[in-house]
This record gives C-alpha cells, sequence and structure tokens, in this order.
C-alpha cells in the first residue's frame, strides 16, 4: 500500500513542470535547508481548491518561508482578499517575509510572528479557507480554534495528518503521543464533523463547515 502511493506521489509529481521563478527558488531553498514545505502535488491541489472556491480571506497555521503562503496569498490578492499566515520561528518568519515581498504580495499578507495556539484565539474575523500545517500535537487544538472561525462554505485543509504513513504502519517510538493524537484526531473528525481523509502526499484532511448532527 504505501510503495503505492509513495510511486504514485512520486509519478505525479514528476508530471508537474513547475516555470515560476519564485516557486522554483523556494523549492531549492526549503531542499538545500531541510524545511518542509509542503510537496508539489499536495501544492498543485492547494493551489486547485483555493483557485477554483475563489477563497479571499485565508488562514494559515505554518508559514515557514511562505512557500505555500505565496500560492495562496497570489489567489487571495487576485480575489481582492488577504492571507494571514502564523510563524512560531522567527527567522523562518523573516524568510518568509522577504519572499512575500519578492511576489510583490505584502499588501495582502498579515504575518504573524507566533504561537498559533495562542494567535487564532486572537483572530476576530472569519476564514473561507484555513491551511493547518503546523506542529501536529496541537492539530485538535489548532482546529477547534479555526472551525469557529470558518465562514460559510468555508473548508479548512489539514496537511499531514497521516505523519509520514505513521498511523498505519511501524514507527520510532518516540512519535507514540503524536501518533495516537493524530489517530484519535481522525476518529474524532469522522464522528463530529464533515470529513474526508485522502492518502495523497502525508495525508489530506478535509472538512467543510456543516455541523454534523
Ligand atoms: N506551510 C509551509 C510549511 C510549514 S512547515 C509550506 O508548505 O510552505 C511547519 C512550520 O510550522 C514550521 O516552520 C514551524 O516552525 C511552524 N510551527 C510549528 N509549531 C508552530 C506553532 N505552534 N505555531 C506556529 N507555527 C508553528
Ligand atoms: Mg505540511
Amino acid at each position: 500500500m504505501l510503495d503505492e502511493l509513495k510511486d504514485a506521489n512520486g509519478y505525479i509529481i514528476g508530471k508537474i513542470e513547475e516555470k515560476d521563478p519564485l516557486i522554483l527558488e523556494m523549492e531549492a531553498f526549503a531542499l538545500e535547508h531541510n524545511v518542509p514545505i509542503v510537496t508539489k502535488e499536495v501544492a498543485k491541489y492547494l493551489e486547485f481548491l483555493v483557485s477554483t472556491h475563489n477563497f479571499k480571506n485565508i488562514l494559515e497555521i505554518g508559514t515557514a518561508i511562505g512557500y505555500s503562503g505565496t500560492i495562496m496569498g497570489r489567489i487571495a490578492k487576485k480575489n481582492g482578499g488577504k492571507l494571514t499566515t502564523i510563524e512560531i520561528d522567527e527567522v523562518r518568519y523573516n524568510q518568509a517575509l522577504e519572499n512575500f515581498k519578492k511576489g510583490d504580495l505584502l499588501d495582502s499578507i498579515n504575518p504573524i510572528l507566533g504561537d498559533g495556539v495562542e494567535e487564532i484565539k486572537k483572530l476576530d474575523e472569519k476564514f473561507d479557507f484555513v491551511f493547518i500545517d503546523a506542529s501536529k500535537g496541537h492539530y485538535m487544538e489548532f482546529f477547534n480554534d479555526s472551525f469557529e472561525r470558518l465562514s460559510e462554505n468555508g473548508m479548512i485543509f489539514i496537511d499531514n495528518i497521516m505523519f509520514r504513513g505513521y498511523l498505519y504502519k511501524e514507527y520510532p517510538k518516540r512519535f507514540k503521543t503524536i501518533v495516537r493524537r493524530l489517530d484519535e484526531f481522525i476518529t474524532y473528525l469522522y464522528r463530529n464533523h464533515d470529513f474526508v481523509l485522502l492518502p495523497f502526499g502525508d495525508g489530506i484532511g478535509l472538512v467543510s463547515n456543516k455541523v454534523m448532527k
């Protein structure tokens, strides 16, 4: 199962021809400095979802160097909206600012330096799309706070929800707590939300704002 998926993802990545210089530059930087940006097939899916739904007000938890932020920020800007993005690491936050500047996106981005767990709670607005891509141990918290702020017809995108496949195969014991929390999170989402789990990339969870009774 895993090998097949790995091959499928690899196949898709091999088919995607990227020409955008800023995107290529960020991909090379991430590879060189081990920054865990979304993989190419997931980046394309993210772009597809955000552009087909015309999402305007977007929230991201986990900016890193602004790679996914640039993809979503460009669409938000085109739609007359904005991207609010939270990063806990100051070095990465500053690298993201540089990249947003290069992409001429600073006027439609609200970058926040801080812990997503606390920063989301301070946001007094509704979001059409939320991209959760930060510390896995906090996914439930990020999710609940985002869901409260989700607009009608909004969508939450949870990246890396199957955590390197560790949710369904052998994994190093040090990840026990994260694996247990993510597994419980998935059970919780299926029971209480309009949720789909896609075995694509590193596992993607999508949640609509429909409340399940
Ligand atoms: N979304 C980015 C990649 C994010 S990597 C992209 O695809 O381009 C995850 C990032 O989340 C890291 O930069 C890490 O520093 C940050 N992070 C981890 N825990 C966090 C928290 N509690 N609040 C905000 N950011 C956090
Ligand atoms: Mg990710």
